[in-house]
């Protein structure tokens, strides 16, 4: 924040390279051939003020694959281009509490009595896939210029699809494919489905590195108004939905767990990133392919938790 000088936010997140740099734990995902080969020992941390102040720590400037943090960025276009009514109804923003790619998700949320319900939330699988049918625009590749070009406005350049990567998951997206099926038999998918899943999949295969993923958090910690470019890419109102969204279920099934560490809305993505953001102060982005069991990086979460204890920005604390 404009209270927390730079020497403080250098020296904070230089100890928290320093201090998780040795840690080892968790795995690559390994569903995805791609990301199963990426170097574990690469650790990067990066933080982005809403007064458009830029730290770097490590690794900070290795791209790597957004994957599922990239459904913040849709969820903010489709929430500022359609509505909060629309997000509500057509796809829902509870959590779900079960793993990010769940089918049951979508089973548990039948009502028998009254109908289908929809999908449950826009930062799991079977929401996102959801989000991206709600993207407007004629053709496939016109809705994926949106996406990526709203992606680049958070961001503060240009960014770009990483081929190995969206082929790679091409390859082994039957999963998704299944849920996007599913979600088209309850009338809760609102384009065609194997087109949508090619969209999503475009989504997750972008690429950024911390310093991407903090500006973009940084937008939404500044109310939608990039802190870099001074480029509004949302209003106020969407940031904060978007943000509540991410406190519901930004850490897959152990959303919970982090919420109560942490005290920040954060995302995560199974390429090893993860953003956190503090309203109207600044947003860390972090990278570190190694994960947990739920999907989250286990430096990711370790960097942020420290961070946030020496910075003293959880949001739910009166001090
Ligand atoms: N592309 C990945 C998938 O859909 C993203 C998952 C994630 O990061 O949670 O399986």
């Amino acid at each position: 924040s404009s209270q927390l000088s730079s020497s403080t936010i250098q020296e904070t997140i230089n100890q928290a390279y320093e201090k998780f740099k040795p840690v080892m734990d968790g795995e690559n995902a390994s569903y995805i051939p791609y990301l199963k080969k990426a170097d574990g020992k690469l650790y990067g941390i990066s933080i982005v003020t809403v007064d458009g102040r830029v730290f770097k720590a490590g690794d900070a400037e290795y791209k790597f694959p957004i994957e599922s943090i990239s459904k913040v960025f849709t969820l903010s276009q489709v929430l500022y281009k359609s509505g909060a009514e629309s997000v509500l109804h057509k796809i829902g923003v509870n959590a779900t509490g079960l793993p990010f790619n769940s089918v049951l998700a979508i089973e548990l949320n039948q009502d028998k009595i009254s109908g289908s319900l929809p999908p449950g939330n826009p930062l799991v699988n079977a929401g996102a896939i959801a989000t991206a049918s709600l993207v407007a625009g004629q053709t496939l590749d016109a809705k994926w210029q949106s996406i990526i070009d709203t992606a680049s406005s958070f961001a503060g350049h240009t960014l770009h699809i990483n081929n190995d990567v969206y082929r790679s998951e091409m390859d082994s997206n039957q999963h998704n494919q299944a849920i996007a099926m599913l979600l088209q038999s309850y009338g809760h998918l609102y384009a065609n489905p194997t087109e949508t899943v090619d969209l999503y999949t475009r989504e997750c295969s972008y690429d950024v590195d911390a310093v991407d993923l903090a500006t973009m958090g940084g937008t939404l910690a500044n109310g939608g108004t990039n802190p870099r470019t001074h480029t509004v890419v949302v209003d106020p109102a969407t940031s904060a939905r978007v943000l509540a969204v991410m406190a519901t279920a930004g850490l897959y099934n152990t959303s919970g767990e982090w919420l109560f560490k942490v005290g920040l809305p954060g995302k995560s993505g199974v390429g090893g990133g993860i953003l956190a953001v503090v309203p109207g102060k600044f947003s860390i982005g972090v990278y570190s392919s190694r994960l947990d069991n739920a999907g989250n990086s286990v430096r990711g979460q370790q960097a942020v938790q420290f961070i946030s204890e020496a910075l003293k920005v959880n949001i739910f604390s009166s001090e």
